[in-house]
């Protein structure tokens, strides 16, 4: 026996359980003191309790009749999403008839309701003994309790027990109610002495073990012992019984998928307070105590990788997170109501598109070969998504691998990861063409700045082609993704209202304005971070690719969605998307910029996105950006046509060096996108706004004149209002020209060398 105590000793052990396992009934002088303080602090404490629920009762805040309905608890309804493949006009209520069962959010797995006498007693016995163990005995409240969780509060102690009776939390379940303010833990104490005048405490107890969180989405003893065992409730041994009543104080930490070893502790405890309560005889107890247990972790993760899409998750995700924010729900409340509340929940999915692209990304043909790396071993992760010009998402994926479970991490909207260059059109390019800094065909010079006047090393920044071109057309430095042009462009524009541009208005909510770290002051309010995307955390893929958005359909940025509208198990409308389009560009800067990222695919050297023209349909325009982080630890390519924005991020979760024969993320978009552009006619982009198209003189950069050398070479779009004049170095060779717009510009025209006075 004494072999078998040793035995136990690996465990960690609470010390104070540990303590009254030996037999110690001595009482000493200290201990009586400690009690006398104890004491007077118990009755300071409950008077501080009466006085406060007199307080709140004379307020009339609380309601001290109200009694919660257990029979409501019971009804579980599945939650059903809906998908359809007819366009979906925001605002608009959904026609029931154009929409099909996407995917049903299986309360059958998640919560199954049992019936008291089903569930072993060891099993009520296990929560008794570790959640309240005078379960039996109290009205709903363990006066003795509360008063040592007050005084817990105030003399913080290493205790297993929270204040709060089965009975109590049983109301926090149902209710969704977590706030831990004074009046609301009085009214907890209301409700709990009603629920137990109108209900047995068996009622309670089958309640209570039938809502209880036990992690990975499922709720209640049943599904639980499905779930991780395999099993009937009834078929639990105690060892299991008490496995599965460790998890409910926190269904993370204690969740056995993922902390078995803490589940063990825990476990561990409850077996020797059911011992020591006399709940549990020493024979079952140490056999209990040595019983190996076997999770089905495995099961788990087949049967899930069958069901649930990234799409699924994705709207899972963002209903609860609406919920929350909007109707102020606590999440776990949330998440229940959507696992067991009979929602109907209308999508943006196109799942033809979704099904496609869940295979398509997990096919080894779809990935470019890379040095050293073959797909899948070692290749790097990669997400991507696919959305409407206007914010609807259409399909998404969160790795390049075969999904394996339920709400896993998607690295399109989970994941922070570092843009590169493909930061630049939106932090960059669209304020200083909207700002006039520069039109379509303004000289630039591809030449570093010195960060350090009086450093001649300090020269910045590096561009990837390791070398500085000189002058060059506005086009060619977007094309080339040369790294100078944007840090001038940065400097005029400053990161300031760069970085407010990117955060308030395109949803960028990952930018860190001022953080100290470590003694060092971390802010993206910089050259380096609004120019080159280098940001301190990065930013979510998903909501980096959204905001290309404003270059495909006007100039307007809407949030991304997922879903329109969600229901209740009555038909109220809870939940309802009202995208609102906000203007954050002129309609001329999202033409000019548009037309220039199609200039990115063009099939011209140097051009870095030229492999993302579609592979079915070469003719399709595509308007793009690549974008690599320092030491190529991340890839992209976001692009778009006329009827799709899509995005392709490529790295390691843990950032490593991707060696390339070719860039893959436009060919990987090339590949995608192609097959679902098959029944789509090429199709040219809109012109929106006031402009123009003209030739331009290559040299110059000023509009040509038939007598400018090259007047077919280059062709731009000009805001009316901002047009460059006329060539005057070739110009006047053939006929004078007096031109009142080139007089009225030449002002404020940075044409030639714009940023000359701060290069000298
Ligand atoms: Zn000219």
């Amino acid at each position: 026996m004494s072999e078998r105590k040793k035995n136990r000793n690996w465990l960690p052990r609470r010390p104070k359980a540990e303590r009254s396992d030996t037999p110690k009934r001595g009482v000493t002088l200290a201990a009586v003191g400690r009690g006398v303080v104890i004491f007077i602090l118990i009755c300071i404490i409950a008077a501080s309790i009466v006085a406060a629920v007199l307080t709140v009762y004379v307020l009339e805040l609380i309601n001290t009749e109200e009694v919660i309905s257990l029979e409501d608890v019971k009804l579980s309804l599945t939650t059903i999403m809906y998908a359809t493949d007819k366009p979906i006009v925001p605002g608009t209520p959904p026609n029931e008839d154009d929409y099909y069962e996407l995917e049903r959010i299986q309360n059958v797995e998640n919560r199954i309701w049992v019936d008291y006498d089903q569930i072993p007693e060891h099993v009520v016995n296990a929560a008794i003994a570790i959640e309240d163990k005078r379960f039996r005995e109290h009205q709903g409240v363990d006066w003795a309790r509360t008063a040592s969780a007050a005084l817990n509060y105030f003399l913080p102690t290493d205790t297993l027990f929270g204040g709060s009776t089965i009975t109590q939390q049983l109301i926090k379940n149902v209710t969704g109610d977590n706030d831990v303010s004074p009046q609301r833990k009085v009214q907890e104490i209301f409700r709990a002495l009603n629920l137990e005048k109108a209900y047995s405490k068996e009622q309670i107890m089958e309640t209570y073990l039938n809502t209880i969180n036990l992690g990975n989405g499922v709720y209640g003893v049943q599904s639980a012992a499905n779930l991780y065992f395999g099993k009937d409730v009834s078929e639990l041994t105690v060892a299991e019984g008490a496995a599965i009543i460790a998890i409910t104080k926190n269904p993370t930490v204690y969740n056995p998928f993922r902390y078995p070893e803490n589940n063990r502790v825990r476990q561990g405890d409850i077996l020797y307070f059911m011992h020591e309560q006399g709940l549990l005889d020493e024979q079952t107890y140490l056999a209990a105590y040595d019983e190996e247990l076997a999770f089905k972790k495995e099961e788990y993760i087949a049967r899930q990788s069958t069901t649930r899409s990234w799409f699924v998750d994705y709207v899972f995700g963002e209903v609860v997170e609406d919920l929350v924010s909007e109707l102020g729900y606590e999440e776990n409340y949330a998440t229940s109501l959507l696992l067991s509340g009979g929602y109907r929940i209308y999508t943006t999915v196109d799942k033809e598109m979704q099904d496609y692209l869940e295979k398509a990304y997990t096919n080894p043909e779809t990935f470019p070969a890379l040095v050293g790396r073959s797909y899948p071993d070692d290749y790097p992760e990669s997400a991507f998504v696919v959305m409407d010009l206007n914010g609807q998402l259409r399909a998404m994926v969160g790795s390049n691998r075969t999904k394996e479970g339920a709400l896993l991490f998607n690295r399109a909207s989970d994941a922070m990861r570092q843009p590169g260059s493909a930061i630049k059109p939106v932090a960059t390019y669209a304020l200083a063409l909207e700002e006039n800094w520069v039109h379509w065909s303004s000289v630039v010079d591809d030449n570093p700045i010195l960060l350090d006047e009086d450093d001649p090393e300090s020269i910045y920044p590096l561009n990837h082609y390791r070398s500085y071109l000189g002058n060059m057309l506005l086009p060619t430095a977007i094309q080339r993704s040369t790294n100078t042009i944007p840090v001038k462009l940065i400097q005029q524009i400053t990161p300031r209202r760069s970085f407010n541009f990117m955060r308030d208005k395109l949803g960028i909510d990952t930018l860190v304005e001022r953080r100290v770290s470590g003694g060092q002051v971390l802010s993206d309010i910089d050259l380096a971070p609004m120019a080159l995307g280098g940001l301190t955390d990065g930013v979510h893929p998903l909501q980096l690719i959204a905001s290309y958005q404003i270059f495909g359909n006007g100039g307007y940025y809407t949030k991304p969605y997922s879903y329109t509208h969600v229901y209740d198990n009555e038909g109220n409308l809870i939940l309802e998307k009202r995208p609102v389009a906000t203007r954050v560009i002129s309609p001329e800067t999202a033409t000019i910029l548009n037309q220039l990222l199609q200039t990115v695919t063009q099939p011209i050297p140097g051009a870095t996105g030229a492999s993302a023209r579609l592979q079915t349909n070469y003719m399709m325009p595509v308007a793009g950006k690549t974008g690599t982080s320092d030491n190529d630890h991340d890839q992209w390519f976001i692009g778009m046509t006329p009827y799709y924005l899509a995005g392709c991020w490529l790295g390691f979760d843990i950032p490593e060096r991707i060696v390339y024969y070719n860039y893959a993320p436009p060919i990987i978009f090339s590949r995608i996108m192609g097959p679902i552009h098959y029944d789509k006619p090429t199709a040219a982009f809109p012109i929106w706004g006031n402009v123009e198209q003209k030739t331009y003189c290559t040299e110059t950069g000023m509009i040509a004149t038939p007598d400018c050398p090259h007047p077919s070479a280059g062709s731009g779009w000009y805001k009316l209002t901002y047009m460059p004049p006329t060539c005057t170095l070739h110009a006047g060779t053939l006929f004078e020209e007096e031109n009142e717009t080139e007089e009225e510009d030449d002002g404020n025209f940075p044409f030639y060398n714009w940023y000359d006075e701060d290069n000298d």
